[in-house]
C-alpha cells in the first residue's frame, strides 16, 4: 500500500479516527516529491491507483446538516479550544480559571406574541394563558392555553402572523453582529469608568477576551451565548489586576448590554428603528461545580458552533432567481421572514444589510462563532497539530517516506473531478436504475 503515500499533504484524515465525509471534492492528479538540493525525484504519489483514479478530499464542513462527520471534527476542535479558555490545556496555563469569567445570553427584544413550550420542574406549563381574552386586529385570540408536547411544530410560531414584526426581527438579525460589536466597545468603556481609568489605562491593565455563537431561537431571531473573561495585559497567560472582580465584570456587562443600540437608516417606506437586546440578559459566573461548569458551557458552544437556522425551519441554502417564494419547502413562519427580506432587500437605504443574499438565513450574515483575539488557541493551531500528528502515523505505518519538509519540493498537479461519493458512483454505475430486462 506504499503507493498511497503522498496524500498527507492535503490533510486527509487518516488515522483510527478519520471521519468519512459525506459530500467529499474529488480530485485526479499527482504530487512530486522532488529534493531541493539536487532536483531529484524522491518520490511520487499519483490518483491513478486509487480506486476510480481518484482521491476524494473532506469537505471540512461546520455544518451538522450538510456533513455530519465533517461537522463532528468541527465541534471537537471548539470543544477544545473553548474549554482551554476555561480551565487551561493546549499551551493555555491551568490558572486561567481563576480568571473572572461569565456565560452571558443576549437575546433578541420581543416582536409578537408566540406559542412556546414551557416546562417548570419537568412540567409542561400553558403556552400562554391569559384571563382577558383579548383578541387582535384580526379577530385572533392572544391567549393559548395549551400544553405544547415536544413534537408540536407550533412552538415560536406567532400567534397571529398578521401582527408579528417580520420587519423588527429581519433588521435585528441582520443588525445582531453591529450591536454585539458596540456592546464589546462599550464594555470596555463602562469597566474603564467603573474602575477610575482612562480607556488607555485600562487596557495597559486589563483584557476583555470572549467567544461568542449564535443560536437561533424557534421563533426565527439569533441570539448570542458568550463567555467574556478578563485577563492581564497579555491575555490569559497573565492574571487580571485585583480590583478586576468577577462582581465588576458582571455589573459592566448588564450596563453595557443595556446601554447600546443600533439604529436602522430611515427611507419613503420605512421608518428608522432603534434595535437592542430583549429585556433577557442571562449572566452566570463559569465554575468548576455547579450549574454553569466549564463542560458544560464547552459543550454548549461546541454544539450550536456547528449549526445554522435548521431549528426555524428554513432553507439550508442560498435563493437563487429560479426560486418561487411559495414553492419553497419551509414552515409559513420562515417563509414570512424570507419574503419580508426580498422586500427589505430592494429599499437601497438597506442595501448594506444585503437582505435578499441572506433571506435564507433570516438577515443574519453574521459568524456562527466567533472568539477575540487572545480568547485561547485558534483552530488553525488544533489542525497543524493534526495534521502532524497524521503525518508521523502515516510515517510509522510505511504509507509514506519521511522526508525533510525543509529541503523537499512538493510540486502538485490537481484537477477537480466532481463532487460526492466516490464509492457510491463505483458501485453502482447503473445510478440505480434497475435493468429492464430483470
Ligand atoms: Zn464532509
Ligand atoms: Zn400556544
Ligand atoms: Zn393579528
Amino acid at each position: 500500500m506504499t503507493r498511497l503515500s503522498g496524500r498527507q499533504h492535503l490533510a486527509r484524515p487518516r488515522c483510527g479516527t478519520a471521519p468519512l465525509c459525506l459530500q467529499p471534492v474529488l480530485l485526479r492528479g499527482r504530487a512530486d516529491y522532488i529534493d531541493g538540493g539536487t532536483g531529484e525525484l524522491i518520490h511520487r504519489y499519483t490518483t491513478v491507483h486509487e480506486p476510480g483514479g481518484i482521491l476524494p478530499i473532506a469537505c471540512k464542513t461546520r455544518r451538522a446538516s450538510r456533513c455530519p462527520p465533517c461537522a463532528e471534527v468541527y465541534r471537537a476542535d471548539t470543544y477544545q479550544l473553548i474549554r482551554a479558555g476555561l480551565t487551561g490545556g493546549k499551551g493555555i496555563p491551568a490558572t486561567v480559571a481563576d480568571h473572572p469569567c461569565v456565560f452571558v445570553t443576549a437575546t433578541a427584544p420581543s416582536f409578537g406574541p408566540v406559542h412556546a413550550r414551557r416546562e417548570k420542574d419537568g412540567r409542561v406549563l400553558a403556552c400562554r394563558p391569559r384571563r382577558k381574552g383579548k383578541t387582535c386586529p384580526h379577530g385572533i385570540g392572544l391567549s393559548c392555553g395549551e400544553k405544547h408536547a415536544r413534537d408540536d411544530n407550533r412552538p415560536g410560531e406567532p400567534l397571529c402572523p398578521d401582527c408579528y414584526d417580520y420587519t423588527g426581527a429581519v433588521l435585528f438579525n441582520a443588525c445582531a453582529p453591529e450591536l454585539w460589536r458596540r456592546f464589546t466597545i462599550t464594555l470596555r468603556r463602562t469597566l474603564a469608568r467603573q474602575a477610575g481609568l482612562t480607556a488607555q489605562a485600562l487596557n495597559v491593565q486589563v483584557r476583555v477576551s470572549y467567544a461568542k455563537v449564535a443560536e437561533y431561537q424557534r421563533r426565527g431571531v439569533v441570539h448570542f451565548h458568550a463567555i467574556i473573561r478578563l485577563d492581564g495585559p497579555a491575555g490569559p497567560t497573565t492574571p487580571p489586576p485585583t480590583w478586576a472582580t468577577l462582581a465588576l465584570l458582571t455589573a459592566a456587562i448588564d450596563q453595557a448590554a443595556r446601554a447600546v443600540n443600533v439604529t436602522t437608516p430611515a427611507a419613503p417606506s420605512l421608518h428608522a428603528r432603534t434595535l437592542t437586546w430583549g429585556r433577557q440578559l442571562d449572566i452566570r459566573p463559569v465554575t468548576a461545580t455547579g450549574e454553569v461548569t466549564d463542560t458544560k458551557v464547552a459543550g454548549y458552544v461546541a454544539k450550536y458552533a456547528t449549526k445554522a437556522a435548521e431549528c426555524t425551519g428554513t432553507l439550508d441554502r442560498r435563493l437563487t432567481p429560479a426560486d418561487r417564494l411559495t414553492d419553497l419547502p419551509v414552515r409559513d413562519h420562515a417563509r414570512r421572514h424570507i419574503a419580508e427580506c426580498l422586500r427589505l432587500g430592494k429599499i437601497s437605504q438597506l442595501k448594506e444589510l444585503r437582505l435578499a443574499a441572506w433571506a435564507h438565513m433570516l438577515g443574519f450574515r453574521g459568524h456562527f462563532s466567533t472568539k477575540s483575539r487572545a480568547y485561547s488557541i485558534t483552530l488553525g493551531a488544533l489542525r497543524t497539530d493534526r495534521a502532524a500528528h497524521q503525518r508521523e502515523y502515516a510515517i510509522s505505518a510505511g504509507l509514506q517516506p519521511d522526508l525533510d519538509p525543509g529541503t523537499t519540493l512538493v510540486v502538485t498537479d490537481w484537477h477537480y473531478a466532481g463532487r460526492g461519493h466516490p464509492l457510491i458512483d463505483l458501485l453502482a454505475p447503473t445510478g440505480g436504475v434497475p435493468c429492464p430486462g430483470s
